[in-house]
């Protein structure tokens, strides 16, 4: 873009960069410089950049019907909510178009389902944890544990309560009369790719049978395959009520979605919640397709073999790195702590030509495609060990 100021406002900071053609784990720059995705976008394309199995889908849907509203039976629609149904533990789904939007209708759900089906008004709240990140809407940013979102936004709207993460005990002090969920990443994505401990999410799950509340679990970067499980809820033994979809569910076509348990279904009775291009024709192809690759090519099992691989390549090849702490993740969700700021290593990585994006300041989030090849990764691999080789060799 040069010295000319942009007509977008200017609420990202971006890379500088800007890419025109992907293919894979590949992306080329407008300069023609071919780069190794490792980030997916924000954890979005789980199948790689325009997956053929995708676009056939989507160029047959293009050709046929875009849209109608949701007054009207959507037959992609219901095929994917039957999907997503016949491999989860839900028994019902609502389509909208992102991840900000199916954490407010899990909100809302929660709210209404208190209010009108168990006719418990004075239940509204819900606890939410220390360094979540549940999206940008006034509702999903007040249940974001990390007041730098916040900044500026107030009044917020009232009834979330914030927990430390991975401290069942002083969860368990919070929940009170007003309570009626508890809403949790499995791994924190942009809070630093913290995973949560086995014992702390089965003693939440817990918690919430024996105090009558619903468990909304955010699956929106844990989900569709990308922590080695279709969802991240299988790892643990436990099923939400509630949880929510997005980034990896459209392949990148915009999509979120909501699914929950039979007994949640008569809380949204029909013109109770909506969108205009929720569950649309377009994304719920792609979602179909997207749904459809992954479990016939066992992409989740997958990615549980190449987290294992990237852990221990890590672990060993960065062992003596005194600038690296903890590494840490599920399946290919992978954060690299440091022991300083990520943001000028990133840079430099990047400037290699392999794209990794920072989770808070001093973490390096890997999120790459389920389908990156064993020689993509091991190159990936090999710029990121040796960027931080160098940087740790100037530092003495
Ligand atoms: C990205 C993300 C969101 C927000 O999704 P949008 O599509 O940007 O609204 C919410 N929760 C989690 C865990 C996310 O990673």
């Amino acid at each position: 873009m040069g010295e000319a100021q942009s007509a977008l406002f200017p609420n990202y900071a971006r890379y500088p960069f800007t890419f025109v053609k992907g293919d894979g784990s590949r992306l080329w720059d407008e300069h023609g410089k071919e780069y190794l995705d490792l980030m997916c976008g924000l954890a979005v394309t789980n199948l790689g950049h325009a997956p053929k199995q995708v676009t056939q889908r989507l160029k047959e849907q293009v050709d046929t019907l875009w849209h109608t509203s949701n007054l009207f039976h959507i037959p992609n629609q219901e095929k994917l909510a039957q999907l997503l149904v016949d491999n989860s533990c839900a028994d019902a789904v609502f389509f909208c178009n992102s991840g900000a939007e199916a954490n407010e209708a899990a909100i809302k759900l929660a709210r209404r389902y208190f209010n009108k089906v168990l006719g418990q008004p004075q239940r509204y709240e819900i606890i939410t944890f220390d360094m979540s990140f549940h999206g940008r809407t006034l509702a999903t940013l007040t249940a974001t544990g990390q007041d730098k979102v916040k900044e500026g936004f107030a009044p917020l709207p009232e009834g979330f309560v914030y927990a430390p993460y991975n401290d069942a005990d002083a969860l368990e002090k919070l929940i009170g009369d007003r309570t009626c969920a508890i809403m949790l990443e499995l791994v924190q994505g942009e809070g630093g790719v913290n995973p949560a401990d086995t014992a702390f999410v089965k003693r939440v799950a817990e918690l919430c049978k024996q105090h009558g509340l619903l468990l909304i679990l955010d699956e929106i970067q844990t989900g569709m395959g990308r922590t080695g499980k279709l969802f991240a809820y299988e790892h643990y033994g436990i099923e939400p009520d509630l949880f929510t979809l997005a980034k990896g569910l459209g392949s990148g076509m915009p999509i979120g979605a909501l699914l929950g348990k039979a007994k949640l279904r008569e809380a949204f009775t029909a013109g109770s919640h909506g969108s205009t291009f929720g569950g649309n024709y377009l994304s719920t192809a792609a979602g179909i397709a997207t749904v459809e690759t992954m479990l016939a090519e066992k992409l989740p099992e997958r990615a549980a073999e190449l987290g294992s691989y990237i852990m221990s390549e890590l672990q060993t090849k960065l062992t003596d790195n005194p600038l690296v702490g903890q590494i840490r993740g599920l399946g290919l969700l992978i954060g690299i702590g440091l022991t300083v700021p990520a943001a000028e290593l990133i840079s430099e990585i990047h400037g290699q030509g392999v794209l990794v994006v920072s989770a808070g300041p001093n973490v390096i989030r890997l999120a790459p495609s389920l389908l990156i090849s064993k020689e993509e990764l091991d190159r990936g691999l090999e710029t990121i060990c040796s960027v931080l080789a160098k940087k740790a060799a100037a530092a003495v």
